[in-house]
């Protein structure tokens, strides 16, 4: 039996991903009369939807929605938009500047054709298609495989376990107290939604910073962007490009925003333990870590506070005094093993990154753990670009902030428009002191990204 042969097509430019990044690709491509195609493997920005959970709200400010030709225009732009009113921000983005998007489309392949170019493989709804183009740029986010420890199922099959992606809400999970693996900003609003709905929660705490929701008067996030340090490119930023293996800090939006503190948490109830270092059945052991990881959060909360305090000084900014953060419990000492079974705990919530999987681009623009080399998400390989990757040029690059000056770059590659640079180092030098905003390494392997 022989299969039927790919229909077979041609276009300047191909972009494989239809979220945020790849529709703002678009959005450029459309305005300059770019003959493109948008591959999407779902459905448009499918991924607010499908992976995230029911309490969820964005932790940058609604204003931060800004992708080319669609800025959120609500009427709180300082409140966090939920998950529902995220997807329905989205909804209308494609359709409103006709943007030539297949979905449910995968792209299988991308090899480099003889003479230049690419061939991009793919499977549409009615079989496989061949896309002859000048130009890629894959804008498939920066969140393929959830990762779960390799002996995760060495624990005893009475345990439900799930990824972040996978949790919806406390009820989907059986009844019993719950552990919760992993404090950036996905654990940390996961383990917080639980104990708000009376779940008896444990916390293994990584290494993630965390930020205040609002000082001196403002949105934290908010005075970080005046200070310039969303626009700032990675390679100036304090600390350099290390930043781009730090895990994100932790704070919420919910309930129109506040900060998450873990002591109080852990005041009220929470297990708080360190690191992860393995288990089988029911038993779970824990690296001496967790004074440290609150002391290290605290420190990094702190400087950031001070750094704004500096900042509001040196412009003259006419703002109120802040509140300086006081621990409100420490940990006796750091606990090193928990037995599931004896603490009633019934599920485990793995929260510990993803990994990336471009196994379909079979061009050699990869570092050897698997990232792409770019420069602001331009490769080594003429017409081959990335798009949408947690700090792939700037802080804001992973984020709706940062996107639109990003797609314009890599768009005005592919044009040749010009395109506004980030801001200059010795702008930012004269904006903040080189305070630590990213503390620690992530926890997940070398090869992971960590939740925004
Ligand atoms: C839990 C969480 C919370 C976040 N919170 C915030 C926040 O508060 N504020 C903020 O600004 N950002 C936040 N982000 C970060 C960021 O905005 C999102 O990750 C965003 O979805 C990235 O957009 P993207 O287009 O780069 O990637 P995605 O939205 O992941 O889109 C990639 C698309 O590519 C498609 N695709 C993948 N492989 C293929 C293939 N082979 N062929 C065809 N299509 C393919 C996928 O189906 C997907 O639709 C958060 C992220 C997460 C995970």
């Amino acid at each position: 039996m022989t299969s039927a042969a790919p229909a077979r097509h041609r276009t300047s430019v191909v972009v494989v991903g239809g979220g945020q990044a790849g529709l703002s690709t678009s959005w450029h491509l459309v305005r300059d009369g770019v003959d493109h195609v948008v591959l999407e493997a779902g459905t448009a920005a499918h991924e607010w939807a499908d992976t995230r959970w029911d309490s969820f709200t964005l932790v940058t400010p609604n204003w931060q929605c800004r992708l080319p030709g669609w800025a959120y225009d609500g009427p709180d732009p300082d409140g966090f938009m939920t998950r529902d009113e995220v997807v329905a921000w989205l909804a209308g983005y494609a359709g409103s500047f006709g943007a030539p998007l297949r979905e449910r489309t995968t792209v299988t392949a991308l090899t480099e054709r003889e003479g230049g170019g690419f061939v991009v493989d793919a499977v549409g709804p009615e079989g496989p298609e061949t896309w002859e183009a000048d130009h890629v740029v894959v804008a498939t986010g920066g969140y393929h495989h959830p990762i779960v420890p390799p002996w995760a199922p060495a624990l005893d099959a009475s345990i439900t376990q799930v990824h972040s992606a996978d949790y919806r809400n406390a009820t989907a999970l059986p009844e019993g107290g719950v552990l919760v693996v992993g404090s950036g900003q996905s654990g940390a609003q996961i383990a917080e939604d639980l104990h708000l709905e009376g779940r008896q929660v444990h916390l293994a705490l990584g290494d993630a910073p965390r930020v205040a929701r609002f000082h001196r008067g403002r949105d934290v996030m908010t005075w970080l962007a005046e200070m310039g340090l969303y626009d700032t490119a990675v390679a100036q930023y304090p600390g350099g490009v290390a930043a781009r293996e730090k895990t994100n800090h932790y704070v919420t939006g919910r309930d129109g925003g506040r900060d998450i503190d873990l002591r109080r948490f852990a005041a009220e109830g929470m297990g708080l333990y360190g690191m992860l270092a393995g288990g089988s059945g029911t038993t779970l052991t824990f690296l001496p870590t967790l004074t440290a990881a609150l002391d290290d959060a605290d420190a990094v909360y702190t400087s950031i506070c001070r750094d704004i305090d500096r900042f509001i000084e040196r412009e003259g900014i006419d703002a109120p005094p802040g509140t300086p953060y006081e621990p409100g419990w420490t940990p006796e000492a750091d606990p090193l093993e928990l037995d599931l079974a004896a603490a009633g705990v019934t599920s485990v919530v793995w929260a510990i990154g993803y990994r990336p999987d471009y196994r379909w681009v079979r061009v050699g623009v990869f570092d050897g753990t698997g990232r792409p080399t770019h420069t602001r998400g331009v490769t080594g390989v003429p017409g081959l670009y990335f798009l949408g990757l947690p700090w792939l040029h700037t802080w804001g690059s992973g984020r709706f902030l940062g996107i639109a000056a990003d797609a314009e770059h890599v768009a005005g590659c592919i044009t040749g428009r010009p395109t506004h640079d980030t801001l200059p180092a010795a702008e930012l030098a004269r904006r903040v002191s080189p305070g630590p905003y990213a503390a620690a390494p992530s926890t997940a392997p070398s090869a992971a990204t960590t939740r925004a």
